[in-house]
């Protein structure tokens, strides 16, 4: 690769006035090496353009591919940093002796053979160097691909020793970076040279299916460009089998099992690319009804992002031949991040917004570094080679001890964690240093305290309670039900009686108790009772049951006969005052309500729960009144959460409909994490029919949550 070649590589994401000082760096490398050879017999130089180059894969910019060109000149060459300075600044200079400084770190550590953990050690300051400018982990990670493909001529002590380094410290780096095809080329280049019968027999595996497997591929991919074609939806369709090192792992634990290389069905996979999100969905349903789906092996990673950000749609299909064949679906967005991890949403230009994603990570990696001074060697090499951060979020206790959460623990779920006593006389909590809510969801590295109580008060049920987020592990979870489950019957009954009141209040229904336990498959309605009150039902799940009862909106038999108000609504207790509906609250037949008599336009009917009427200092312009016969429907807002996915809306209306609601508005907000809001506003005739609207709506697919919003909420 030439100077030409480079810069065009570059120029594709930079902009033309970042070039002439990348060729002017690639002269002073040319000149800086010149006559040095590499141990192949080949010009020095190739070695820091084809790390650039890697760099530029990474689309890392002006500075990061300068600095990848002049990386060994400082060593090699003897050439002064303040040289680099001098010619292409600060922030090249810096890269540059970072990255000079790891190569020094790797070497003593490497040298030390005494020590017992030296790859920890190296790593730890490897991760302490990357903490402060990540760059020059990326710069040292090319420069270490580089050298990994042309391992070759070097003396085999020498060769297994980089290549062992590289397996045990630079593809865990780049894999926690979720550079995966760094990864992926890093681990097969040491798998070569450090088991390389291993290496040769898979290859040789590889080699002698590969006709048969890209014949399959080939004919695969045509059928599914066919079926894509016909439905509008453009793809980059491309199949790849497996990387070496994949599959020898897999091979690995197939043995274990004590199957055979015949029977892993995942070594080919079909990857299709499309524009966007939505075509992602589109694409798996063309491909669901074309291929049957084998069970249990989607996964949907858009929805769900794991942890080091990896989005795309996995699914097993029965294809041609009747074989299992992997199909990825995902944007090539998606497919950027895939494949250059952080690296592709690093943009560390001045100015630019940083990935918060990203930094928490090197804020976490910083933290337990430091924290862990004492670290023996292979736990930090261990716990970098387990996923960590998939699912978990590691915090510390004062004492500076690590504990490990799934993502989205609170402080409850970490006091039940260090013991059950703890949680169950948990009372608040800080976390660095702060007094933070219960609810509050913990961060990799932070510090957290309990405060609790010395009183035997026990946990509260609210805990329990799904919606209200107070606890995401199950150890809380159980630990919370065993305590209310161990309770006296008769303190449980209480409790319950008073939650179900509580809701069938805040419900704005009457129904009889055993009317509503039959609801839930209890005959006796003390034992429904005691569920509710040791936390077996949540109150909150009696509103979906409930279907509408014409009584809750029929008036008394009393109630006087008298034209509708203006607004098409009876409301009784108000004379012939002319009425209409508050804007904020939105009232609907079943709430509770009451009536503010305004200085100029009659009176306004509030639900009696609205912060409005409440806050209102004249308390004696508030009336009372009570729904009289319903003769219309009434504008309700409600607002739905779901994952965000092709046709949501077309369902969220259908079901709508179906239900004989009117839509009189409908808006939707996307967010970037991709969930989406949908706002409606429906035409409702009372309030069981919107509870039984909302429990139709949250079996949708994708829909997370349906809320009434507007007023006391
Ligand atoms: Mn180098």
């Amino acid at each position: 690769m030439d100077s030409q070649e480079l810069v065009a590589k570059v120029s594709a994401y930079l902009p033309p006035e970042d070039l002439p000082l990348i060729e002017e760096a690639y002269r002073f490398a040319l000149e800086a090496h010149a006559g040095q050879v590499r141990k192949s017999g080949r010009p020095y130089l190739e070695h820091p353009v084809q790390t650039a180059s890697i760099v530029a894969d990474l689309r890392l910019g002006a500075a990061g591919i300068i600095a990848a060109l002049l990386h060994d000149v400082p060593e090699d060459c003897g050439i002064a940093l303040e040289e680099i300075e001098r010619r292409f600044g600060v922030e090249v200079r810096n890269l540059v002796d970072g990255t000079t400084k790891l190569n020094m770190i790797a070497r003593r550590g490497s040298e030390k053979v005494e020590d017992s953990h030296p790859q920890a050690d190296n790593l730890r300051k490897m991760l302490l160097a990357m903490s402060q400018d990540v760059r020059v982990v990326f710069i040292k990670l090319a420069d270490r691909i580089h050298n990994m493909r042309t391992l070759g001529p070097l003396p085999p002590q020498k060769r297994d020793r980089i290549a062992r380094e590289t397996m045990e410290i630079y593809a865990p780096l780049a894999h926690r970076l979720g550079i995966w095809r760094l990864k992926q080329e890093l681990e097969d280049l040491s798998f070569r040279w450090l088991q390389p019968d291993d290496h040769r027999e898979i290859a040789h595996l590889l080699e002698v299916r590969k006709t048969a497997w890209d014949r399959y591929i080939t004919y695969a991919s045509r059928v599914l460009k066919d079926e894509f074609q016909k439905a509008g939806v453009k793809a980059d369709i491309s199949g790849r089998p497996k990387s070496i090192y994949s599959i020898y792992t897999k091979m690995q634990k197939y043995a274990e099992q004590g199957k055979e290389f015949s029977e892993i069905h995942d070594l080919l996979a079909i990857r299709v690319l499309v524009d966007e999100i939505s075509d992602c969905y589109n694409a798996l349903g063309i491909i669901h009804s074309l291929w049957h789906p084998l069970r249990g092996q989607f996964d949907d990673f858009i929805a769900n992002p794991k942890g080091n950000m990896y989005q795309s749609l996995h699914t097993t299909v029965i294809a041609l031949e009747g074989k299992p064949l992997e199909i990825q679906i995902r944007t090539h967005d998606m497919h950027r991040t895939d494949e250059y991890g952080v690296a592709a949403h690093w943009r560390y230009k001045e100015g630019a917004k940083k990935d918060i994603g990203f930094e928490e990570k090197l804020a976490w990696f910083r933290q337990l570094i430091e924290w862990r001074q004492d670290l023996t060697g292979t736990d930090l090499v261990e716990s970098l080679k387990a996923d960590v951060f998939k699912d978990q979020v590691y915090v510390f206790t004062p004492m500076g001890e690590i504990k490990e959460l799934p993502r989205g623990a609170t402080p409850l779920d970490f006091a039940y964690r260090i013991h059950t006593e703890l949680g169950h006389r948990c009372t608040g909590a800080k976390v660095n240093g702060k007094l933070v809510q219960l609810t509050h969801q913990l961060r990799n590295g932070d510090v957290v305290e309990i405060l609790s109580t010395k009183s035997d008060r026990g946990p509260s049920l609210d805990w329990l309670n799904p919606h209200s987020g107070y606890v995401k592990s199950h150890l809380a979870r159980d630990k919370i039900r065993q305590w209310f489950r161990r309770r006296e019957r008769a303190e449980n009954l209480e409790r319950g009686k008073a939650l179900f009141e509580k809701e069938l209040r805040r419900l704005g229904v009457s129904a009889s108790g055993i009317e509503i336990a039959s609801l839930f498959d209890y005959d006796d309605l003390n034992e429904f009772l005691i569920a509710i009150g040791c936390g077996d039902i949540s109150a909150h799940q009696i509103g979906p049951k409930l279907v509408p009862r014409e009584e809750t909106v029929s008036p008394p038999p009393t109630a006087p006969k008298r034209p509708a108000a203006p607004t098409g609504i009876q409301v009784l207790g108000v004379g012939d005052l002319l009425t209409h509906l508050a804007p904020c609250c939105m009232p609907v037949p079943g709430d509770e309500i009451a009536g503010f008599v305004t200085r100029t336009k009659g009176v306004t009917i509030h639900r009696r729960d609205c912060p409005n009427i409440s806050a209102e200092s004249e308390k004696e312009r508030l009336i009372d009144v009570s729904w009289g016969q319903s003769v219309r429907s009434y504008p309700v807002s409600i607002c739905i959460k779901a994952y965000n996915r092709v046709g949501l809306i077309r369902d969220i209306s259908t079901v709508v409909s179906e239900n004989k609601v009117n839509i009189t508005s409908i808006s939707n907000v996307n967010h970037d994490d991709a969930t989406a809001s949908v706002y409606l506003i429906l035409d409702i005739t009372d309030i069981g029919h919107l509870s039984r609207l909302f429990s139709r709506l949250e079996r949708v697919r994708g829909i997370i949550s349906v809320s009434r919003i507007a007023g006391d909420r």
